[in-house]
This record gives C-alpha cells, structure tokens and sequence, in this order.
C-alpha cells in the first residue's frame, strides 16, 4: 500500500487522530497589545456582505478584518528586523509546513510562576529522558495558557508591571537558534516571547534569535496536552500573504494512536 493510502486508511480507523491546535478565529480573539508610540493591530471581525438576502438572495459571505498575527498564527523570519532579508510568510517552503514535533510540557513551572522561562538545561533535561529535538521539527512549549485563551485579559496576564506570560531566557533563545535542530517553536501564549520580553536585553529574545536564524515561530496553540513528547508531525497552513511577515494559521498534529 501507498504510504498515502495507509495514511488516509489509518485516519479513517483512527489509529492517526487528527488534533486541532487552532484557536478559533472571532472578535474575542486576544491580540497582543503594545504600549504607546508603538502601533497596535486590528483584533479579528467579520463585515457581512449578504446573507440570502437582497445583497445575495442565495448566498452567505463575509468581508473579514485581521491583523497577520492575530489568533493561532505564524510568524515568518521577516517579522524581526534580525530577520529583514529572508523570507517573508509567502517564501516559506511548503515542504517545511509538515514538520515532527517535540512537545515539552512546563504547565506546572508556568502555573508557578507565570513569568517563568525556558533554559537550556530544562531541554538537555528533556532530552535525556525522551531523546533529541527532531531535526527539522518544532519544538512545542506548552505551559497550560491555552485554558486562558478564551479571555484576553486572563490571557495578557498584564498588570502595572506589564505583562506576566511564560517564555525563554536570552541564553536558550539563541541556543534554539543556533545549535538546535530544530525549524522553530510552537507556543501557547499570545507571542512566543514572555510577555516581560520587552526588559530583556536584547529584548524579544526569541523573535531576535529564532527569526534571525530563519526560522519560525508558532503561537495562541491550543491542545498541546493531546500530543506525545515526540512523534507528533504537525501541519501548520498560513495564508501566502505576498510579502507578508506573518499570517493566521491552521495548525493540525497528525498523533498515532
Ligand atoms: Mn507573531
């Protein structure tokens, strides 16, 4: 049998379950926000063009706003300035949207201390006990804030210090960049920064490094509990927005049963 076919027949048997990690896409849909001069974007909505009415007697469609990184979205390495002359979301090789995944759960750290980060030694940690970051692959950071995702100020975590969402250090940003395998990391929160990034120096460590490094960033994932620490193979889709420097995306983790 084709590997194909037996990929569809063991989707049909469901000895490959299919796992939506995509936030759903509406009004609600927290959005970063970003203290003033800086620009902010537009939260998602939809404006009706007809609904089998006299605008369009037997058809419903909508115009539909959105900023590119709003909701479950992809970052491309043109989103930095680190990354200003590779690819915008458009030039990302398809062959690169269907990748393995290596899911590293810190939900615990994370309910701890909403400001924790991410450091080297928790992935050699990771590693010991479930091998290496598959080359290639992504690498999955869940730290249980998709269950504040349906509400953007418990999502934000801000208070008068900014806000307080977990992330990685400097150090393991350009360690992700520069020595790991891996094609770029997944989160759950609304960047894949901490939301304390801004402090750090440099500040948004993980964008600066990862995207400078020409890869890319994942975010607002949701399900991540639903995957192994490894052999998950997850499709993430986002729109070929020419010259875009990122897009809202279908992310998808094909998981053996
Ligand atoms: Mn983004």
């Amino acid at each position: 049998m084709s590997v194909l076919n037996a990929l569809i027949d063991a989707i049909g048997a469901e000895r490959v379950e299919v796992i939506d990690l995509t936030a759903p896409l509406n009004a609600a849909t927290p959005v970063i926000r970003l203290p003033a001069p800086f620009g902010n974007t537009a939260s998602f909505s939809l404006d009706e063009i007809s609904r089998y009415d006299e605008r369009g007697p037997a058809w419903y469609w909508n115009d539909f706003r959105t900023g590119e990184h709003t909701g479950t979205h992809f970052d491309a390495p043109v989103h930095w300035v680190t990354g200003r002359d590779l690819e915008d979301v458009a030039q990302v090789p398809v062959s690169r949207l269907i990748a393995p995944a290596a899911m590293l759960d810190f939900t615990g750290q994370a309910a701890a201390d909403p400001d924790f980060l991410l450091e080297v030694d928790h992935i050699r940690q990771w590693e010991s006990e479930h091998g290496p970051l598959p080359d290639g692959g992504w690498l999955l950071y869940r730290t249980g804030w998709d269950a504040r995702s349906d509400d953007q100020d418990e999502f934000l975590n801000a208070s008068q210090t900014g806000p307080h969402t977990p992330g990685m250090s400097v150090e393991c940003a350009r360690w992700l960049a520069r020595e790991a395998p891996v094609l770029g990391i997944g989160v759950e929160t609304v960047g894949t920064d901490a939301g304390a990034a801004h402090s750090f120096d440099p500040p948004f460590p993980c964008h600066s490094s990862l995207l400078g490094a020409g890869k890319y960033g994942l975010t607002q994932l949701r399900n991540l509990a639903r995957l192994p620490p490894l052999g998950a193979v997850v499709i993430a889709g986002p729109l070929p927005i020419t010259g875009g420097s990122g897009s809202p995306c279908r992310a998808l983790a094909l998981v053996e049963s």
